[in-house]
């Protein structure tokens, strides 16, 4: 029989691309995210770690192409649990929780609920979810851009 088990709080699924380390002057392994909650999160990659061990997790923030640059928001982390996947034995289901819960934030553009870890932030205080900041970012014109960046701060203050 399945084992139903109920979730603390609801996933966010998402392929988003992550770099994890055991060892933060060390090196990055990368690795894809198959689900993210407000307490750990569920990612695949080549590289097996042992249970407990203490890992950093920076998720890779998508930005738009043109930009050329590439956010980072930080995750410390142990791990739960980490079980060979796939056929070859080469790559590893590793499940996490973070040594802090992630707190929600509502995008300032449209209102919906996102993890603070999650957002982009504007000048430190104007939270948006990725689709209004690629949105935003996208704008054909820097004034149009600013006037919106101004009007967000100007509620906020
Ligand atoms: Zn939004």
């Amino acid at each position: 029989m399945e084992m139903i088990q109920k979730r603390q709080s609801s996933r966010w699924h998402t392929k988003a691309p992550i770099i994890i380390t055991d060892n933060p002057d060390g090196c990055y392994h990368g690795a894809s995210v198959v689900n993210i909650s407000s307490e750990g999160m569920y990612f695949e990659t080549d590289q097996a770690f042992a249970p407990e061990s203490e890992l950093w997790i920076k998720l890779i923030l998508s930005l738009p192409e043109t930009s050329g640059s590439q956010a980072y928001n930080d995750f410390h982390a142990h791990v739960k649990h980490c079980r060979p996947i796939g056929s070859n034995g080469h790559k590893f289901g590793i499940g996490v929780q973070y040594t802090r819960a992630l707190r929600m934030v509502r995008c300032d553009l449209c209102n919906c609920k996102v993890y603070h870890e999650q957002a982009h932030k504007v000048e430190d205080m104007i939270h948006m979810c990725s689709d209004c900041y690629i949105r935003l970012e996208n704008l054909p014109d820097d004034q149009i851009r600013a006037s919106i960046e101004d009007y967000l701060m100007c509620n906020i203050i």
